[in-house]
């Protein structure tokens, strides 16, 4: 199933009950809708402020928002966030976070800065500044659940991921082999082991990549850019086997 809608948003069937939602803002966004045949759970919520696209999908699948049941937050960059305050309104569902971006996403804290120095692609500069600047900033959002390492939630497994910031999340869904990366690997504008000017702890993150390589996934799910559907765990090896940059 795939479906272009108007604001350039897609919506991709990856295998069954996993839906990448994608946006052409936030630097090639992306969420993911999990559907186990029961609830629903949504990991990220794109850029845009209405939340439109992810509400369209949800009715695409012959859902309604209040089938929403969960949204997982990988970390608190605002690319990520946009779309939450109003999902939660739409849907009632339970917003979960790592303990250490919760305070961000509820509007009480900044997300730390990164370098606004030229890095890897002058695309990622507006990204790199926004950071500096706080700015654009989110509707803040309570997190009504931490989630720690090897929490479940619904299908998924929630992992530790630290590097990108000291509270991202990854979630694997073991039973389809499916991954989602966060920002600790993204795919535009190139595949890539994160935004380098982005990855706050060098060592912290090649950790991450050599256990999310270790999981052996068979589609990785990014925060930007196309998801991973061949090759995926070749490409994580790869990434983890070099320096993090
Ligand atoms: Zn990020
Ligand atoms: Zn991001």
């Amino acid at each position: 199933m795939a479906a272009r809608g108007p604001g350039c948003g897609t919506v991709t069937e990856l295998a069954p009950g996993i839906h990448s939602l994608g946006h052409g803002k936030g630097g090639h966004v992306h969420a993911f809708l999990v559907d186990d045949g029961g609830e629903l759970t949504l990991v990220d919520t794109l850029f845009e402020g209405d939340a439109r696209l992810v509400l369209e999908a949800i009715r695409g699948l012959g859902r309604k928002p209040s089938d929403l049941k969960r949204i997982a937050l990988t970390h608190g960059h605002r690319s990520h966030l946009g779309g939450l305050a109003a999902l939660k309104r739409a849907s009632g569902a339970t917003v979960y976070a790592h303990e250490w971006e919760a305070d961000i996403v509820a509007g009480d804290r900044r997300a730390q800065p990164v370098s606004i120095l030229p890095r890897q692609s002058v695309r990622l500069l507006p990204f790199q500044l926004g950071l500096w600047l706080g700015r654009p900033k989110h509707v803040p959002c309570p997190v009504d659940e931490l989630l720690g390492d090897g929490d479940a939630l619904g299908p998924l497994q929630a992992l530790h991921a630290p590097g990108h910031s000291p509270g991202h999340l990854a979630f694997f869904w073991a039973e389809r082999n499916f991954l989602t990366a966060g920002d600790a690997v993204a795919t535009w504008p190139e595949l890539c082991p994160g935004w380098h000017a982005f990855n706050l702890n060098k060592r912290e993150h090649g950790a991450t990549l050599q256990r999310l390589a270790a999981l052996d996934p068979g589609i990785v799910g990014v925060g930007h850019g196309d998801p991973i559907s061949q090759g995926a765990s070749d490409k994580l090896q790869v990434l983890a086997s070099r320096p993090v940059p």
